[in-house]
């Protein structure tokens, strides 16, 4: 703990199929605030580990020009843009594909803002690839450069971990069990600043352990997951 808390501003580009706001792939603004609510619990308070990562999210308040919009009720909803992805990169049939593609870039492009002062956050109907979500790391370039979630991610109950994983990546954290090939194969763990997941206080874990079959790569790892509580072991951990 330092004390200082960082916010990032975070627009939401809603790339809809042409429907009304509030219907379908053109999510409500209720469902947009309780996705970035959700983030900031997981990130400020997670009452499971007691833990604060002192960073915080807000919808942006002025747009690249300076300008503001508000809704009806003079909400300021800067930070929600809305575009019809209809006829962009076979969007209606496809979604948005995971890996860089000239599909992907295209629909970015349709609404994006400066990543050097915002996060941007794309929702879209679908993403052709079995995940809910993903992220850039930092380095990656200004045309792509955010995180995608499909909409039955985006502030629905259930889902809410899958934002804060990929606003895990978006910060350059990798997932736990990085390095890891199999179900059974510990990462390589000789140094913890270039193995594993490269934060040191993160135990190597082979990928996709669960409770139920739990392969430890630390005996004391062992006993903390089957003898005692689970608030040390990383099933608790966003990035796994
Ligand atoms: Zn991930």
């Amino acid at each position: 703990m330092n004390n200082a808390v960082y916010t990032i501003p975070v627009v939401f580009h809603i790339i809809h199929l042409g429907e009304p706001v509030g219907v379908s792939s053109n999510i409500s603004n209720a469902q947009i605030l309780q996705a970035l609510n959700d983030l900031n619990s997981d990130f400020r308070d997670n009452p499971m580990l007691g833990n604060d990562v002192e960073i915080e999210f807000c919808l942006a308040q002025r747009d690249p020009e300076g300008n503001s919009q508000f809704d009806g009720n003079n909400n300021n909803i800067t930070g929600i843009q809305r575009v019809n992805g209809t006829g962009t990169g076979n969007y209606e049939s496809l979604g948005m594909t995971l890996g860089v593609s000239s599909n992907e870039i295209a629909l970015k492009a349709l609404s994006n803002w400066p990543n050097t002062d915002y996060l941007n956050v794309w929702v879209v109907h679908n993403i052709a690839g079995s995940v809910l979500g993903f992220a850039t790391f930092p380095v990656a370039d200004d045309s792509v450069d955010g995180i995608v979630l499909e909409i039955g991610a985006t502030g629905i109950s259930g889902f809410s971990k899958v934002f804060s994983h990929e606003a895990g990546h978006f910060l350059n954290l990798y997932h736990t069990f990085q390095g890891s090939t199999s179900y059974n194969i510990c990462p390589s763990n000789v140094d913890c600043h270039v193995h594993g997941d490269m934060v040191c206080d993160t135990r190597p874990h082979p990928y996709q352990n669960e409770p139920m079959n739990w392969f430890p790569c630390n005996e004391s790892d062992y006993l903390n997951c089957y003898m005692s509580v689970y608030t040390n072991n990383v099933v608790e951990n966003h990035m796994n």
